[in-house]
């Protein structure tokens, strides 16, 4: 096809761009418009607030979403574009649609929740506060969900087509390679990437040839140090347990418990750590904990091969299930030693700030941090060092030690990012860099420019490009 027959394809950045939240990706050509990703803004209230804005295209017009993984702030907006309008298909990994159907009715029941707690103590600026969306929109936009395999590419409207690969991030994580017929170019979505060594999953697949292509930037500006994280793991899990504290490790649900649940058997496992009873207080961790498992045992194509078969290596010797809401806070009167892995993993929410509320004011205990911890949350202003927390509505001094382990983050670090990047045949046209906060996102873009020579820019949000 000649250059005069192109059709022009159009990117639009409608969120994630300058931030690591609210990913959301529109491509526009040929009369149809595909969504990449629909993720919630988290973390700073004037970001939050941005979720209540108009859609800025009309939802009734986007053909089809595509979902690179679970993860709310890929996710989580689906249930307001589908009451907005939106009827098309969502395309995902069959893990990737298991785990949506645990995370998105949670989300709506939490944001109800709130606007009901808001209501009863009578914060909100709005009277009477309401939910962004409820459990019931959440459960309307399941039956929307469509699962599709790895390394085989798929029609998502018509002209457009697909491709997920392994992304190495989360069970069912995976970059997206967009084409659309008669359109110059692929234009590959990098997600969020994983890491080299995840002790479960395989690392990211090659990227393989891209025109045009979008890369996170979480840890853009920082390199991981694993021997040290893990070390530093080790020593505060024994120093607290030692002493006689309890270890509350704010968790997100997915993922991250499955990889402290690994490292904690393996020090378990080298007889350095005495019985200890480990809790597991957050239901969707538990949901998700059972995903694991099965695609363990199951030998998921996605799985390590080193790990397939044996589940019980994410199941500690200690570990105790906590199902109910009275068991969990049957836990406040238990003395330590004993470890409380809980969600949110940023505490943002969920049953891990009673368990703070709890701990953080008695200095033989641990609040361990192991993922990035966005703007704005409390897991950031634990991590800067402040003196005391505001928690259910009180201030909580902070006596107890804080440990920050970086490397047990999912997201690849610069180093890995870069590498994944490298993998590409031929240097793309363009490559954005998004997902990460500003600070982070321009020194990846740098980094890109200086090792690869490949052009890079941090987009806007709102901000429209051709792409072919
Ligand atoms: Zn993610």
């Amino acid at each position: 096809m000649s250059t005069h027959d192109h059709k022009p394809a159009v990117l639009n950045f409608l969120g994630g761009a300058g931030t690591v939240t609210g990913s959301k990706f529109l491509i526009a050509s040929a009369g149809r418009r595909i969504l990449i990703d629909c993720g919630l803004f988290q973390g700073l209230k004037d970001l939050r607030l941005r979720n209540w804005d108009r859609f800025p295209t009309d939802p009734r017009g986007i053909d089809a979403v595509v979902l690179t993984h679970a993860h709310l702030d890929h996710s989580g907006y689906l249930p307001l574009l589908r009451r907005s309008g939106f009827r098309g298909p969502i395309f995902a990994t069959q893990s990737t649609v298991d785990l949506c159907c645990i995370l998105l009715p949670d989300s709506g029941r939490l944001q109800e929740e709130e606007a009901r707690y808001a209501n009863k103590a009578g914060y909100s600026r709005h009277f009477p506060a309401k939910p962004l969306y409820t459990e019931e929109d959440a459960f309307d936009c399941l039956n929307a969900l469509r699962p599709m395999p790895f390394d085989t590419a798929f029609e998502i409207a018509r002209s457009f087509s697909a491709t997920f690969r392994p992304a190495g991030h989360i069970l069912g994580s995976a970059t997206v390679r967009i084409e659309v017929d008669g359109a110059a170019g692929t234009t590959v979505f990098s997600g969020d990437l994983g890491r080299r060594n995840h002790p479960l999953l395989k690392p990211p697949a090659k990227i393989g040839a891209a025109s045009t292509v979008l890369i996170e930037s979480t840890y853009g500006d920082r390199a991981h140090d694993d021997v040290k994280s893990i070390e530093r793991f080790d020593e505060a899990i024994l120093r607290t347990t030692a002493r006689g504290g309890v270890t509350v490790i704010p968790s997100f649900a997915v993922d991250r418990t499955e990889i402290v649940l690994f490292h904690l058997r393996r020090l378990a496992s080298s007889g350095r750590l005495p019985d200890t009873p480990i809790f597991v207080d957050s239901p969707m961790a538990l949901a998700a904990l059972r995903l694991y498992k099965t695609a363990i045992s199951n030998c998921d194509s996605e799985v390590r091969p080193e790990v397939a078969g044996h589940p019980e290596l994410i199941e500690p010797r200690g570990l105790i299930e906590v199902k109910t809401s009275e068991e969990s806070i049957a836990l406040n009167g238990r003395p330590g030693p004993m470890i409380i892995i809980s969600a949110s993993g940023m505490a943002t929410g969920g049953r891990v700030l009673h368990h703070l509320a709890h701990r953080l004011n008695d200095e033989r205990n641990t609040i361990m941090l192991v993922g990035y911890q966005a703007a704005g949350t409390r897991g950031r202003t634990l991590l800067e060092g402040a003196p005391n927390v505001k928690l259910l509505g009180r201030y909580v001094p902070v006596r107890a030690e804080i440990v920050d382990v970086p490397a047990f983050s999912v997201h690849a670090d610069r180093h890995e990012l870069i590498e994944w990047l490298r993998s590409v045949p031929a240097p793309p046209e363009m490559t954005f860099v998004v997902h990460g906060e500003v600070a982070a996102a321009e020194s990846l873009r740098n980094e890109i420019a200086k090792q690869l020579r490949f052009g890079a820019a941090v987009p806007r949000q709102l901000e429209h490009v051709r792409i072919a």
